[in-house]
Formats: structure tokens, C-alpha cells, sequence
């Protein structure tokens, strides 16, 4: 700037001044773009957050999302290794199936490579051979947004954003919108789970319509401090069906659920009115016997076994398939002072455990006491 020259001097200030407006201009808009994405990614979370049910919330997930964000394609990958998921969704009146975009997994290894070390979103091109599981029969996806759905530190799942446009998700783009979308539909998927939890289960098992798991550990403690009281044994059966897994991976996990109610069924009719049974987990189950000693339980675990194992079940298809079905048993003798009875009934059940373990290891379809 020369001051020899005021007139030339007023005339460059004025640009400079035109370029700071321009400037301004350009920084205000960006304000409000952001507050705008602000408000919008705000307005979705609530959406996530209102969700009163499973159906609901994977709606606002799935819909929801594709429509504010505009997406070509968006799917939802969940682990869902006990169908825990499916089963409420269907008492719910949603079944998994109706919900398009939905895919609950046994397993979420194999599903896509990034699965391996996803903890923020990972943004980048769309590769059939890494993501097509993630986006199945999904046309003309360029780049995709993979958001991690977390629970208690581990992988759960993902929101998987798809654009048909190749520089929509790019590394270069900012993730934290998406970070903290991942954060709270995290949190709403625990919560919804938990709460369709709490409202079916009480002690019943929805498919089975057996105790669960929760009566159980309230019946063990019981029976052990009437172990206690009356001086007798308390014998646990541990009971898994052999590789179940594949019911499922043929004829679908339907096919699967019939197989578990008739084997339910079957336990049934084995064990007295005084014994306890429940469902224990997916396909295990669990029989208390009060009073009892192990050659009792050896008794009723091989009862048990060739009732299961003797006829073929029917799968609801027209099909059946022959099921076997592996035991573990453990007893316990419980002392006048022991007081512990929540660890007791702890390694009660942890032994049973490593019984069966020894069944599935030395060939299935057997009985296993503890220490033999
Ligand atoms: P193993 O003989 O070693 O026990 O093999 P497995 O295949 O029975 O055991 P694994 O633990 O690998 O698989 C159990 C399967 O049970 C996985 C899961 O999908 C399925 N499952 C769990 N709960 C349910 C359910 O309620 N319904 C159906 N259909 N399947 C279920
Ligand atoms: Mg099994
Ligand atoms: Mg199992």
C-alpha cells in the first residue's frame, strides 16, 4: 500500500474490505449449515430415543435414517446369538422378517473385513467382496459408512449407510455426527432390549413357555438351603443339543424353534413334579434335582437322552431330523455352616458345565458326571 497515493490506497481497502465480506458471508453460511446438520442429526437421535419398542426403534433406525440422510441403501447388522432379538420382536408383533434392511446374525465374524477392529465409523468405497453381506442385492452403492454399534465395550453391530455417490463417504469427511448417532442408537438398542425383556419375561421362557433362566437362579439358591437344612443332595443336569447349529443353517431357525419346543417338551415328560427345569440359554436347559444323588441324575440324564435322541422330530415343514442331545452333572452337598449359597449355586452350575464340555468333546449325544 503506498501512502503516496491515498486515492489508490482507499480503492485497495475497499477490495480488501469486499473480500472480508465475502469471507464473512462464506463462514456465516457454514454456521448454518452446521446448526442446520446440528438440529437435523439432534431431531434423528430423538427419533431413536422415543422408539417405545423393538419395532419402532428399527424402524427410526432403518426408515428413519435412509429418509433424513437420503441414502440409496442402509441396512442394520445385529448379533443375535440366543435369537434373543427375534423372539421379542416377534412377541412384539414385528417379526425380523417383516423388517426390511434387519439382518440378526449368530455371528458377527466373516461379515465384513473392517468388523475386525470397528470402534469409530469407518467411511470409504464399497467393495462387493468386503461389504456385500452388509448390503445385500443393494444397486449402484459407491461408498458406504459403516457405524459401530457398541455394548459394553464389544461390537454388537453396525448402521450401515450406502450412497450410490463414490465421494458421499470418503476418509476425508468428518465422522463425529456419525460417531455420536452410533453412540446413541447403541444405548437405545440396549435399553429396548431390555425394557421388551423385562415386560415379557417374568420367569417364563417365551418360546418354550418353561421357566427361565432368572427362576432358575432363584429356585437354586432356594433348593440349596433346603439341601442345607435337610442334610440331602442337590444334583444339577446340564443338558446342550448337539450341534443345533445346523438345524438352523438348513431349515432356517424356525425349524429351529420347533426343535427346541419339542425337546423341551420331551425333557418334560422325563422329570418328576418336584424337579426343577428350565431354559438355561439358547438351546441349553438345566434340571435341579432336590434330594437326589448322581446316580439318580445318571439315571435321568440317559432317560432324558434317549427320549430326545429315540424319534425323529418334526420340523413343521413336512421334514424331521434326529436330535441328540449332550448332559454334564454335578452335585453338591451343602454343610450346616456354608452360608455362600450364590457361589455355591455359582460352581454348581460351572461344574455341570465343564461336564458337558467333556460330552461335546468325547462325541456328543452322552452323559458326562463331573470328574470321570
Ligand atoms: P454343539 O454340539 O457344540 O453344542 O454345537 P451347536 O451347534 O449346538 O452349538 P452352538 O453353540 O455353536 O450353536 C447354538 C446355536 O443355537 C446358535 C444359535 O443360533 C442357536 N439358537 C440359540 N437360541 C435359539 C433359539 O431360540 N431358536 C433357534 N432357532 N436357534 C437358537
Ligand atoms: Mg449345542
Ligand atoms: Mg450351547
Amino acid at each position: 500500500m503506498s501512502i503516496a497515493n491515498p486515492v489508490r490506497l482507499v480503492e485497495e481497502l475497499l477490495d480488501e474490505i469486499d473480500e472480508l465480506k465475502l469471507e464473512l458471508r462464506a463462514v456465516k453460511e457454514q454456521v448454518a449449515t452446521n446448526e442446520e446438520k446440528h438440529h437435523r442429526s439432534q431431531q434423528r437421535e430423538l427419533g431413536l430415543l422415543k422408539a417405545r419398542d423393538l419395532g419402532q426403534l428399527f424402524n427410526e433406525m432403518i426408515a428413519g435414517l435412509r429418509d433424513s440422510y437420503q441414502l440409496e441403501y442402509i441396512s442394520v447388522v445385529l448379533c443375535d446369538p440366543d435369537h434373543d432379538i427375534r423372539h421379542l420382536l416377534a412377541a412384539g408383533g414385528s417379526p425380523a422378517e417383516n423388517i426390511d434392511g434387519l439382518f440378526l446374525v449368530d455371528a458377527l465374524s466373516g461379515m465384513a473385513p473392517q468388523y475386525v477392529a470397528l470402534r469409530s465409523p469407518w467411511l470409504g468405497p464399497f467393495a462387493a467382496c468386503d461389504h456385500q453381506m452388509l448390503f445385500p442385492g443393494a444397486p449402484a452403492v459407491q461408498s458406504v459408512a459403516l457405524i459401530p454399534l457398541m455394548h459394553h465395550g464389544n461390537l454388537m453391530g453396525s448402521i450401515n449407510f450406502g450412497s450410490a455417490s463414490a465421494d458421499r463417504f470418503t476418509t476425508a469427511h468428518a465422522s463425529d455426527f456419525l460417531a455420536h448417532l452410533g453412540v446413541i442408537a447403541s444405548f437405545c438398542v440396549e435399553n429396548t432390549v431390555n425394557r421388551a425383556r423385562l415386560l415379557r419375561s417374568g420367569f417364563t421362557d417365551a418360546l418354550t413357555g418353561w421357566h427361565n433362566r432368572r427362576y432358575l437362579q432363584v429356585r437354586l439358591k432356594e433348593e440349596l438351603a433346603r439341601a442345607r437344612r435337610d442334610r440331602t443332595g442337590l444334583v444339577c443336569l446340564m443338558l446342550d443339543l448337539d450341534h443345533f447349529k445346523r438345524v438352523n443353517d438348513t431349515w432356517g431357525h424356525l425349524a429351529g424353534d420347533a426343535v427346541l419346543q419339542e425337546v423341551a417338551h420331551r425333557i418334560d415328560a422325563q422329570v418328576r413334579a418336584s424337579d426343577v427345569a428350565a431354559r438355561y440359554g439358547g438351546e441349553e436347559f438345566i434340571v435341579l434335582m432336590p434330594e437326589a444323588d448322581v446316580q439318580a441324575g445318571l439315571k435321568l440324564a440317559e432317560r432324558i437322552r434317549s427320549a430326545v435322541s429315540s424319534e425323529p422330530v418334526a420340523l413343521g415343514n413336512g421334514e424331521t431330523v434326529t436330535i441328540t442331545v449332550s448332559v454334564g452333572i454335578a452335585s453338591v452337598d451343602v454343610e450346616p455352616g456354608q452360608d455362600e449359597l450364590k457361589s455355591i449355586g455359582e460352581s454348581l452350575i460351572a461344574r455341570a458345565d465343564v461336564a458337558l464340555y467333556s460330552a461335546k468333546s468325547s462325541g456328543r449325544d452322552r452323559v458326562i458326571v463331573e470328574g470321570q
